[in-house]
């Protein structure tokens, strides 16, 4: 696992790096087998590292702290396989590991749109720095990919051979021509340097530790039925999503990256069950007995009308499918929002 000797909140050069490879070469029990997260303190990461140390391993977790937080992973701080380094993964990273999950970027329309720039970084320069680190320790590498790369879909459901229908102009294209090029600078790391890497493509996934004013959809419906808020719908509401509970999605990750160094994907993750968002929010309406009634806004520019994922190649080659449905994932995220909102911090609910 990862030296205590080491300090892994200063950043090691690239010769103590090779130092420690020579004497790991030296010691063959001494092989690296913990796991890095970058992004490791947001929504998604946080539910990954838990799975991995309840799965034994030891966690680095990475994080420049932009939308994740401390309160993410509080309750692993103090598990002596738990490591939490704040670090932008825009500049290079040396530390040990035995895999890397990246996960590092915001992924929220509203977090993403807040600094186009650093976005656009977030997904080139964090996936070259990730790259570049499995690259020098031979270790299996898998980005968290998105939907958002087939952009406003042409065909549907989408497979992962269709190559998207993406805007590189506009508002969304930050995040999603940035995570078009994170693809395409993983594949070439591949085909160039021969780097195990694997690429997933999450489609919108919801659960706890979303945050309450993240804007998406299913936070921001929770959080307004439960205050007796009128629904906020974007447009018509005939728009649709297909939404995966967060314990199936972290399962697909970690199937994923135990799959062998020569499976790159790309692979879709998600739930195929597809619902309109006016539905979405008649069905939060219903599970929390709110009085809230639906407000119409205008929708925001290349919204996309619909999305659902063709999960074929992940259930051929994982294994895996959702086995949480919408409404019992969304019972369990409410209850989440539900004490979030009692708690201290928000006292929304008192
Ligand atoms: P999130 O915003 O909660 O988590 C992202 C984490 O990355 C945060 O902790 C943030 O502080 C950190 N981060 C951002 N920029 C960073 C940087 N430059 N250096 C280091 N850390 C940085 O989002 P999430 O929902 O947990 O998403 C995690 C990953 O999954 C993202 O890459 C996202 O694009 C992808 N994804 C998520 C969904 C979804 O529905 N949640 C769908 C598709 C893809
Ligand atoms: N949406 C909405 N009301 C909200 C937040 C989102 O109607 O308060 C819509 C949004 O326009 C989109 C869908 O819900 O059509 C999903 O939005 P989200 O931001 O959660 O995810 P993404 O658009 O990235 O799939």
């Amino acid at each position: 696992g990862f030296d205590d000797s080491r300090k892994i909140d200063s950043f090691l050069g690239h010769d103590s790096l090779e130092t420690q490879r020579h004497a790991r070469r030296s010691n063959r029990n001494a092989a690296v087998t913990g796991v890095l997260v970058a992004g490791g303190a947001g929504f998604l990461g946080s539910h990954l590292c838990e799975r991995l140390l309840r799965d034994n391993k030891e966690v680095l977790c990475v994080d420049n702290f932009f939308t994740g937080s401390r309160r993410n992973v509080d309750q692993l701080i103090g598990n002596p396989a738990f490591k939490l380094l704040n670090h932008d993964i825009t500049t290079p990273l040396r530390v040990e590991a035995g895999e890397i999950y990246n996960l590092a970027c915001p992924a929220s329309p509203k977090h993403y749109q807040f600094d186009p720039v650093q976005t656009t970084k977030t997904n080139v320069l964090g996936a070259i720095n990730v790259l570049d680190l499995a690259r020098l320790l031979k270790v299996k590498v898998l980005q968290a990919s998105t939907s958002e790369v087939y952009g406003d879909p042409h065909t549907h459901p989408q497979a992962e051979d269709y190559w998207g229908n993406v805007n590189p102009i506009g508002a969304r294209s930050c995040y999603d021509e940035g995570k078009r090029c994170a693809e395409t600078l993983f594949f070439d790391y591949i085909r160039q340097y021969d780097v195990p890497a694997k690429v997933v493509r999450i489609f919108n996934t919801y659960g706890p530790r979303m945050q309450p004013d993240d804007g998406r959809v299913v936070s921001n419906f929770i959080v307004q039925a439960l205050c007796n808020q009128d629904i906020t719908i974007y447009g018509d509401g005939g728009q649709t999503r297909s939404f995966c509970y967060v314990d199936d999605l972290i399962e697909a990750l970690v199937r994923m990256m135990a799959t062998p160094a020569d499976i790159h994907g790309p692979v879709n993750i998600g739930n195929p069950v597809e619902i309109t968002v006016r539905h979405l929010a008649e069905l939060i309406i219903e599970l929390t007995g709110s009085s809230s009634r639906l407000e119409f806004r205008p929708l925001p520019t290349d919204d996309p009308r619909q999305r659902q994922p063709d999960i074929a190649k992940a259930r051929a080659l994982l294994g895996w499918g959702p086995s949480i449905g919408l409404r019992d994932g969304l019972a369990r995220t409410i209850a989440y929002f539900e004490d979030l909102l009692r708690s201290d911090e928000y006292g929304a609910l008192r």
